[in-house]
């Protein structure tokens, strides 16, 4: 095994998965002691810094991906949100500004988040993969693995008590499947959080750019941001 490689895997076993892809949605993890020490350390801080912590691991962590990108993207809204949405990766208006969805894509997105009373500032909206892939290309299995530790930290700390997943993507990173959109979408999921053990109402559906070329797809896609906003107004 090359250096690289066994790096990687090292990143990757830290994280505690211990399964990638499979035939049904499942939780990543095995359930992880609450009094691990990176537990209690998580509640000394307070959430700007532990987010700041993760923003400066990212940008240290030696990836291939960086080497074609001019800018970190790793988050915008707020850190208290109740609902995460998770993206795929940023691209050009995204690389260019070290902000998620803010092309055309996420011109969308916003009037989604519009259509259920929310506001970009009142959620928080992040990517699998935190550095724009060349030529905008999905990213492959190995680079969803290299950065889903950095995402499973940052849901640690944001603590939402729903996950949004826009894409095939961000469905395969987080409930670990290579199901097809069309059969996870309609219904709640669970994403157990690696530290804190909490789960996580998750629900999966169409990726922005996907809508703005298939917009057939854009009445499935407001009756997932339905029952998302349904949860949210039975918690008020
Ligand atoms: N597509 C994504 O998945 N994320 C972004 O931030 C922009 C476009």
């Amino acid at each position: 095994m090359n250096q690289s490689n066994k790096k990687n895997l090292e990143f990757i076993m830290n994280s505690g998965i211990n399964y990638f892809l499979q035939d049904s949605p499942r939780i990543w993890f095995d359930s992880v002691s609450n009094s691990s020490s990176s537990t209690i350390e998580y509640e000394n801080e307070d959430k700007t810094n532990k987010i700041q912590n993760i923003i400066k691991k990212i940008h240290s962590h030696d990836s291939q991906l960086k080497k074609g990108a001019k800018n970190l993207v790793v988050y915008d809204g707020s850190l208290d949100s109740k609902v995460m949405f998770i993206g795929e990766a940023p691209g050009r208006d995204e690389d260019a500004l070290g902000l998620p969805f803010v092309g055309k894509a996420g011109r969308l997105f916003n009037k989604m988040l519009e259509a259920i009373n929310l506001k970009r500032d009142e959620v928080y909206i992040t990517n699998v993969v935190n550095w724009r892939p060349p030529e905008n290309r999905t990213p492959n299995d190995k680079e969803i693995l290299e950065f889903l530790p950095f995402l499973q930290e940052q849901i640690d700390v944001v603590n939402p008590d729903f996950i949004f997943l826009l894409g095939g993507v961000a469905a395969k990173a987080i409930l670990s499947t290579p199901l097809s959109l069309g059969k996870l979408r309609g219904s709640w999921h669970e994403y157990q959080s690696l530290k804190t053990n909490k789960k996580i109402y998750t629900i999966a559906s169409y990726h922005p750019a996907f809508l703005l070329r298939s917009p057939e797809y854009k009445k499935l896609s407001w009756e997932d941001l339905q029952m998302l906003q349904k949860k949210l107004n039975e918690q008020k």
